[in-house]
């Protein structure tokens, strides 16, 4: 740590900076040279021009080519090209001065085999299940090395029944089916995509006694009625398909043969009926132009206004003339996945981790989910490696993970993380994640705790089409960090092991419908994506900046008052949801967390000057492990796999968080008063724990409440 010339002058300027004036400060210069997390002038000016440094060998016509090379092929798991990405990524990170090797894991990923879907009254007709090839697209032309069309994890079926119109296939749209006397029980549901994680449709489908599930793209979501479709614009055309996983991700992520435990060669598997997270019922997903006819053929009611999609159709939810057959198999194989994991030792930290990573695999050649990422964050990597050779070392170790298998079931992330979970639970300072990235607005989502930290850094990235900062043309009042579900690489660190999360991107303009087809390729990307890869750089600098930052800070720049603000939210809603539960604890604990965080930013203001230079690094490697208690050992009802008793995927929404969702959750499926309010208990204590902690942190407090 490099504090031996700290004045205790300057430490109270910063502190008073960084505490008091806070967001306004960000807003009015944008530049901010004095990172939060560093103490001394020299430290933060030597940070500084550390960045300028970093941001000149930022390359945009590296991330081009690596791109053009990754999606050269089809990058499943499984496929040819995803392994040998594998090997091309880890020697590009051994030539940057990385400590790189590939972790393998043995992986459950069922592929098709059969894919059957007639409609075999009132009329006849044969799906297609396919995709079609684009004359001036190459990529779409690979057809011997693409995946099908097909829903992931989707059980062996081959069911006839009568097809009905379930709109989205969500809560609410089974509420109305019942209003209206209409049951899916026996039947064959076909709902459309979007609104909720995919694997919610049908797992909502077998518990209202639906014996089959078809997922269809209406153009209402992202077809014509978007805008032009490929190849003339970049939304769906009408055979397009969206692939993906249906597992009950909200359930528990990973290789669903070894839940808990890492997926190793010998790792002992268990029957898949006994775990809870897979689905039911045969699904395959559709295209518009498959979906057609089957709606066409539905006879009975109109569905409700809200329920009618863009085909040139009354959509209609079925009276029992239509019948369908679906059958599927797949092929159930344990296959070998690839994370490759670089790292950079520390100087003065070692056993701190900054962790950074996003996905390699796709499910087609996956140019925009996940290359758009991953090669902004080789460009911070190569950056990185270039101050290296320059002399410059972190003081924390940096991880870069660059994992396989993220779109089954966050494979490869999942089964590392239970690996090696008593390492990451005592060193994981923070894990950083990046997905697809266009261009746009900057979206970020995780831990409060974080939230003053990255505001700043937000605050410090020009726009690379605007002439502002990335924060600014976001709001100009400070950077609000969104809550985080689930549907990318961080849910296992951090639902399950409680670290200290963000996850970012760009998005907003180049908007299309290429997610998860055969579409999402070079060609598309540099068409109607990110042509120049400016949005890529951008990101680089965000993330980047997060990376250098944790890994050189004096000390960890964590900071507690938007975790007080956010949970006093939270319990004013959930006061509104139900007036008979016993709120008391909860109000006792947020009345405590609030006395904790106002002295810790006392604290940081007034005293830290005065501690040794010791005192504060020992603080500093404590203040990070405040995310562990968050977490509770027994897990949320029903996900007893996600630890975090603050944010989770809704068990009804997947992508979507919910907040406190132990308490939440009770409450919207009616559970008894008595479970209520001891869920409303659970996260008390947990808040009480975590107040407890911060005083901990703060010298003079530590004992108090012994
Ligand atoms: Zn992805």
């Amino acid at each position: 740590m490099n504090l031996t010339f700290i004045g205790s002058f300057r430490l109270v300027i910063l502190f008073t900076i960084l505490t008091v004036t806070g967001s306004k400060l960000f807003a009015q210069s944008p530049d901010a040279d004095q990172p939060f997390g560093f103490i001394s002038r020299e430290s933060a000016a030597r940070q500084i021009e550390l960045e300028k440094r970093f941001d000149s060998e930022l390359n945009r016509n590296d991330m081009d080519q690596w791109m053009k090379r990754l999606t050269a092929f089809p990058i499943h798991v499984g496929a040819l090209h995803n392994k040998s990405n594998a090997v091309f990524i880890d020697s590009l990170f051994k030539s940057w001065g990385f400590d790189s090797e590939i972790k393998e894991y043995y992986v459950l990923f069922p592929t098709p085999k059969v894919r059957v879907l007639d409609l075999i009254a009132p009329k006849k007709y044969s799906a297609v299940l396919g995709e079609k090839i684009i004359a001036t697209d190459p990529y779409t032309a690979q057809t011997e090395m693409q995946l099908p069309p097909y829903n992931a994890y989707s059980p062996d079926g081959d069911v006839t029944g009568q097809l009905i119109y379930v709109n989205y296939g969500l809560r609410e749209d089974y509420e109305t089916l019942k209003a209206m006397g209409i049951s899916v029980k026996g039947k064959i549901v076909i709902a459309r995509y979007g609104k909720s994680w995919r694997g919610v449709k049908p797992k909502l489908a077998y518990e209202h006694g639906a014996i089959g599930c078809i997922i269809y793209s209406d153009p209402f979501g992202d077809g014509y009625y978007k805008g032009g479709v490929y190849p003339e614009g970049p939304f769906k055309n009408r055979y397009a398909v969206e692939r993906g996983s249906v597992l009950d991700w909200p359930i528990q992520t990973g290789d669903p043969s070894t839940p808990g435990y890492a997926s190793t060669k010998k790792a002992p598997r268990v029957r898949l009926e006994e775990n809870a997270n897979m689905p039911k019922i045969p699904v395959i997903p559709i295209s518009y132009h498959d979906a057609e006819p089957l709606l066409k053929a539905l006879g009975g009611e109109v569905a409700p206004d809200s329920w009618q999609g863009a085909l040139p159709i009354a959509y209609r939810i079925g009276s029992g003339q239509a019948t369908v057959r679906l059958k599927v198999q797949f092929n159930w194989d344990i296959v070998p996945v690839y994370n490759v994991i670089a790292k950079l030792r520390g100087k003065f930290n070692p056993d701190e981790w900054v962790l950074r990573g996003n996905h390699h695999d796709a499910w087609v050649n996956g140019a925009t989910d996940p290359v758009s990422g991953l090669v902004a964050m080789m460009g911070e990597a190569q950056s990185i490696g270039r101050l290296v050779s320059q002399g410059w070392t972190p003081n924390r170790t940096i991880v870069y993970c660059i994992w396989d298998g993220e779109e089954p079931a966050l494979l490869g992330s999942t089964e590392w993380a239970e690996d090696y979970a008593t390492t990451l639970e005592k060193n994981a300072v923070i894990y950083i994640n990046t997905d697809n990235n266009t261009r746009g607005l900057l979206y970020a989502g995780g831990s409060p705790s974080l939230e003053k930290f990255f505001s700043q850094i937000a605050f410090s990235v020009k726009d690379p089409d605007r002439n502002i900062s990335v924060g600014k043309r976001r709001s100009t009042s400070g950077f609000r960090l969104g809550a985080l579900g689930t549907g990318s690489d961080y849910t296992p660190f951090y639902q399950h092991l409680g670290i200290a999360t963000l996850n970012m991107g760009f998005r907003g303009e180049g908007a299309g419908g290429e997610y998860h087809t055969i579409y999402d390729n070079y060609t598309v990307f540099k068409r109607f994506k990110d042509p120049g890869f400016k949005y890529a750089k951008a990101l680089s600098q965000v993330a980047g900046r997060t990376v250098l930052r944790m890994a050189n800070a004096d000390f960890l720049p964590f900071e507690f008052t938007p975790l007080y603000r956010n949970i006093s939210t939270y319990s004013t809603q959930l006061k509104k949801l139900g007036e008979n539960f016993d709120f008391q604890p909860m109000d006792n604990a947020l009345q405590s967390l609030k006395n904790s965080v106002a002295a810790y930013s006392t604290f940081l203001k007034k005293r830290l000057p005065d501690l040794s230079e010791s005192e504060i690094s020992a603080l500093s490697s404590m203040v990070f492990r405040s995310e562990r208690y968050l977490t509770d050992s027994a897990g949320l009802p029903g996900q007893e796999w996600y630890k975090n008793l603050l944010y989770a995927p809704g068990l009804y929404t997947g992508y979507g968080a919910k907040t406190v969702p132990g308490v939440r959750q009770a409450i919207e499926q009616q559970a008894s008063v008595s479970i209520v309010n001891r869920e409303i208990k659970r996260v008390s204590n947990v808040i009480i724990k975590y107040s407890a902690f911060i005083d901990e942190l703060i010298p003079g407090k530590r004992g108090e409440r012994n």
